[in-house]
C-alpha cells in the first residue's frame, strides 16, 4: 500500500483508490488469521488487486472511464470480482481505461491519463491501461482487465508485464460493461505466469449469471505449471510451434522482430519444432474486427441514455435528456465508434460492411483451426511495436488501430492467447519491453501458462 501511495502520483493508475477500505480489511484478516481462523481465510488471502473500472464493483464507483457513469456505484459485484474477494483477495482501486474500453492507449479516459512504469512519457497501452501499469509498477500484485481486441495483452506488453485473454466464454462477463459483446472477455494481468494462472483459476469458470460462460471444468492451472520440468534439458520435446508469418513482415519494428525470433529459437532449443506458418486472411481481421465492434458498440451502449446510471442532467424532455446526457457525458472516440457502427447496421450498408465482416469472421476462423489442427500454439508479437509516446497517436485514430493487426485476430475467432515479456527493444531510461503472444485453441489455457512459464 505504501507503494502504492508513492508512486500512483506519477503513474495514475487508479480512478479509484481504495487504500483506506483495504488496509482496514488487511487489518481484520490479521485479526482473524491472529485468533487462530486460519483455515477460514481463502487462497488468495490478503492479496491486493487492482479491477478494471469497466467491471461492476460493490459500493465503489465503477465509471467505465466515462463521465456519463460518473457518480455511478453498483449494488453488486461482477462475477469475477466476486470469486477473487471469496477467495480472500482485496481490491486496492479501480484502474484507469480507455472510455468503454475503445482505444489503446488509456488516453482515451475520461478522467486521466496514465503513464508507462518503464518511462512516463509513454503509454502504457490500453485499453486496459491502469491495470498493467498497477501490476507493472507493482502497486497491486495482480488485476484484471477485459480484451475486445487486445485490450489486456497489449498493454501487458508495453508494460512488462503477463497478460491473458481467455477462451470466449472461460470466464464469466456478469458485471463487465458491454462493448462488443461477442467478443468481449474478462482477462488476467500478473508479474509472473505464475500469479496469472493462480487468479485465472479462481475467476474461471461456469456462472449461471452470464448464459455465454462455458461449462467444461476448469483445471488447476497452477499445478499444470508446477509440472513443467525445467531440469529437464527438452521440456518442450514433441511441442509444435507455428510462427505467424504475417505477423513479422512490413510496419513492425526490426527490434520487436529481432526479440519474437530470439523467443522462437529458445522455443526450439527447449526441443519444440517451429515453422512458419501462413495465415492469408491475417490482414482482414483489423476493418473486420472494427466494422463488427463498433456495430456491437452502437447497440450496447445505447443503455446509457442519462436515465438509468450515472450522472442526471435536467431537461424538459425525452430526446432533450438523451441529447445533452451524451453529448457531454460521452467522449469522442465513443461518439464515432456509436456513429460508424449504426452507419454499417443501417438498412443499405448492412451487406457491403456488417454482413461482409462477420463473413471475413468465419475466413479467420476457419484459417486459425487449420493450423492449430497443425501446430499445437501459434507465436507472434502482442503489438507491432514497444510502448510510444503520450499524445503520438492521438489525433490519428487509424494510425492507433493499425497497432490493434496482432491481436484482434484472436477475439474474432475466440481464442485464448497469452503475452509473456520476451525481450527488450531501445527506449527510455532501461528499454522498453516487448511482448511475445502465444495463441492456442479453445479451453487451452493450461498450455499456453505452461509454454509462457518458460520465460521466466
Ligand atoms: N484497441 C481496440 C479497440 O479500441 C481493442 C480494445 C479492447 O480490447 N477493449 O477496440
Amino acid at each position: 500500500l505504501s507503494r502504492l501511495r508513492r508512486t500512483e502520483p506519477s503513474v495514475r493508475s487508479f480512478i479509484h483508490v481504495a487504500d483506506a477500505a483495504a488496509e482496514r480489511e488487511a487489518e481484520e484478516l490479521d485479526r482473524r488469521i491472529a485468533s487462530g481462523e486460519k483455515d477460514a481465510v481463502g487462497p488468495l488471502a490478503g492479496v491486493l488487486v487492482g479491477i478494471k473500472d469497466n467491471l461492476c464493483t460493490a459500493n465503489m464507483p465503477s465509471t467505465g472511464g466515462s463521465r456519463i457513469l460518473d457518480g455511478y456505484r453498483p449494488a453488486y459485484d461482477a462475477t469475477a470480482v466476486r470469486r477473487l474477494r471469496d477467495a480472500g483477495a482485496i481490491v486496492v482501486g479501480k484502474t484507469n481505461l480507455d472510455e468503454f474500453g475503445m482505444g489503446s492507449t488509456t488516453e482515451g479516459s475520461a478522467f486521466q491519463v496514465t503513464t508507462n512504469p518503464w518511462d512516463d512519457s509513454r503509454v502504457p497501452g490500453g485499453s486496459s491501461g491502469g491495470s498493467a501499469s498497477a501490476v507493472s509498477a507493482r502497486q497491486c500484485v495482480v488485476s484484471l482487465g477485459s480484451d475486445t481486441g487486445g485490450s489486456v495483452r497489449q498493454p501487458a506488453s508495453f508494460c512488462g508485464v503477463v497478460g491473458l485473454k481467455p477462451t470466449y466464454g472461460r470466464v464469466s462477463r456478469f458485471g463487465l460493461m458491454a462493448y462488443a459483446s461477442s467478443l468481449d472477455v474478462v482477462g488476467c494481468l500478473g508479474s509472473s505466469v505464475f500469479d496469472t494462472a493462480t487468479i485465472l483459476s479462481v475467476v474461471a469458470g461456469h456462472d449461471k449469471m452470464d448464459s455465454t460462460s462455458s461449462s467444461q471444468d476448469v483445471p488447476d492451472y497452477v499445478s499444470e505449471l508446477v509440472s513443467l520440468d525445467l531440469l529437464e534439458s527438452k521440456p518442450l520435446n514433441g511441442l509444435r510451434i507455428g510462427i505467424i508469418q504475417e505477423t513479422l513482415g512490413e510496419g513492425v519494428d526490426t527490434g520487436v522482430i529481432s526479440s519474437i525470433k530470439d523467443a522462437a529459437s529458445h522455443l526450439e532449443h527447449l526441443g519444440s519444432v517451429v515453422e512458419e506458418v501462413s495465415l492469408p486472411s491475417f490482414s482482414l481481421g483489423l476493418p473486420a474486427y472494427y466494422i463488427l465492434a463498433s456495430s456491437e458498440a452502437s447497440s450496447n451502449l445505447s443503455r446509457y441514455d442519462g436515465i438509468r446510471y450515472g450522472r442526471q442532467v435536467s431537461a424538459d424532455d425525452l430526446n432533450e435528456i438523451y441529447g445533452e446526457s451524451r453529448a457531454d457525458g460521452l467522449g469522442h472516440e465513443v461518439k464515432m465508434r456509436i456513429l460508424m457502427g449504426t452507419y454499417a447496421l443501417s438498412a443499405g450498408y448492412y451487406d457491403a460492411y456488417y454482413k461482409r465482416a462477420q463473413q471475413v469472421r468465419t475466413l479467420v476462423k476457419e484459417s486459425f483451426k487449420g493450423a492449430l489442427e497443425r501446430y499445437d500454439i501459434l507465436i507472434s508479437p502482442a503489438a507491432p511495436s514497444a510502448a510510444y509516446k503520450i499524445g503520438e497517436k492521438i489525433n490519428d485514430p487509424l494510425a492507433m488501430y493499425a497497432g490493434d493487426i496482432m491481436t484482434v485476430n484472436v477475439n474474432l475467432a475466440g481464442l485464448p492467447a497469452l503475452v509473456v515479456p520476451c525481450g527488450f527493444v531501445e527506449g527510455g531510461a532501461a528499454g522498453l519491453p516487448v511482448g511475445l503472444q502465444i495463441i492456442g485453441s479453445p479451453f487451452s489455457e493450461g498450455n499456453l501458462l505452461r509454454v509462457g512459464h518458460i520465460f521466466e
